[in-house]
């Protein structure tokens, strides 16, 4: 399983959420065989964890042209990394911002730490890319989601490895707005439809009534950020992403 140049196949850091779900239609879309892999780094939520098996479970329901594509689903346990990194995600802190100019839901390292684990799995399952939802334009500004740690850790796991694996971030420099409209480029409305019945994003677990973009408490940051993005896309005409 280890052909360095010619291991084709994608492997995506997939949350359940409304980015890592937008993830792994592109990466459907452009490889022959995708594998996600979930983290349990010791979030308060179980629901995000179920929100995977639904959104899966729907994306081959609706396409049956990526079916075939679609393989195994994986989850790591990362509850040890989350006990180190103990920030609002992981434990009943408020979420706020901090000294640093970051929001307490930034747990340090994360995204490092979630490519090694990929990364690893991936060499293991003979996959070439890894494909995750990290986005600069976020209203977060995390470090570990910019393009610049990326390229560096990219580097590091394919020297480290002895590897040449890509990490590709097809969301990095879109709005949220526009990630709706990568959505329905990829999928059509029924893709769109899928993301707001059955992905989740907020921080607070919370499932309730369902809004217009889709279900969460509609106040934490998460939510906010979904749902701003959602009613700029709909204000727009609910265009496709135009390349
Ligand atoms: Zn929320």
């Amino acid at each position: 399983m280890t052909s360095p140049t010619t291991s084709p196949g994608a492997l995506v850091l997939f949350s359940g959420g409304q980015d890592s779900t937008v993830c792994l239609a592109w990466a459907l879309e452009r490889h022959e065989r995708v594998e996600t892999v979930g983290f349990d780094y010791g979030q308060r939520h179980a629901v995000e964890l179920q929100a995977r098996a639904e959104v899966r479970a729907a994306m081959l329901a609706a396409y049956p042209q990526w079916a075939g594509r679609l393989g195994e689903d994986h989850m790591l346990d990362l509850r040890g990394f989350g006990a180190v990194a103990q920030s609002a995600l992981t434990t009943d802190k408020a979420i706020e911002m901090t000294a640093r100019g970051l929001p307490s839901t930034f747990v340090p390292g994360r995204n490092l730490v979630v490519l090694v684990y990929a990364a690893a799995l991936a060499d293991r399952r003979g996959l070439g890319a890894l494909v995750g939802g990290m986005c600069e334009t976020d209203f977060s500004g995390y470090p570990d989601c910019r393009r610049d740690t990326l390229d560096a850790m990219e580097h590091a796991l394919n020297l480290g490895m002895e590897q040449a694996f890509r990490v590709e971030t097809p969301l990095m420099r879109l709005t949220k707005a526009q990630t709706w409209a990568l959505a329905k480029t990829l999928g059509g409305e029924r893709l769109v439809e899928i993301i707001l019945a059955d992905s989740h994003t907020c921080y607070l677990g919370e499932r309730g009534e369902r809004h217009a973009w889709g279900h969460g408490c509609g106040t934490c940051p998460a939510c906010d950020l979904r749902a701003r993005g959602f009613a700029q896309w709909v204000d727009q005409g609910r265009p496709e992403l135009t390349p």
